[in-house]
């Protein structure tokens, strides 16, 4: 089922998913609602909050890994992801989101990560990756903590974009 994307400033999306206890139904329901809303709108990602459903679930388009040119897009879930650094080094991405109309902007962050969580069956996965492959897993990570992409941009940078939405509504 489609669902509406929220977007930024909706207070909704500042606030702190909970983990999920136990994967079931209703969590493989809101899943589906996911990729149904992440494959309409296009995408390589997008995190439950997102859809204003507060439980740490994300979803990655994992094909990102190899980097083919003509590769298809391969979605997967990810239920309470965890990000571990694995090079610390800055890295800079150019970065967008669903949520965020109108913006894309260079995001610093660590260069590369892996990140483990449950899959559909509730068994452990575990990937690793860098570059915008690793940006989009922190990214993705970021929205269950109630972080967007504009909070690791430039002070000066985030207030012309504030500004420039608040002239737009
Ligand atoms: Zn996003």
């Amino acid at each position: 089922m489609l669902r509406p994307v929220l977007q930024y400033p909706d207070p909704r999306l500042a606030r702190v998913s909970e983990p999920v206890a136990e994967v079931d139904d209703e969590i493989r329901a809101l899943a589906q609602d996911m990729l149904d809303t992440l494959t309409s709108v296009g995408g390589v990602g997008i995190a439950a909050p997102q859809i204003g459903v507060h439980r740490r679930v994300v979803i990655i388009d994992v094909s990102q890994e190899n980097d083919a040119p003509d590769h298809p897009q391969d979605f997967k879930v990810f239920i309470n992801p965890v990000i571990t650094v694995l090079d610390p080094a800055g890295h800079e991405e150019l970065e967008g989101c669903l949520s965020v109309p109108d913006l894309r902007a260079k995001v610093k962050r660590p260069r590369r990560v892996a990140l483990d969580a449950l899959d559909l069956d509730g068994k452990p996965v575990h990937i690793e990756g860098e570059g915008y492959y690793g940006a989009c897993m922190q990214h993705e990570t970021d929205h269950l903590d109630g972080k967007l992409f504009i909070d690791h941009i430039s002070y000066l940078k985030r207030s012309l974009y504030d500004k420039k939405m608040k002239k737009k509504r």
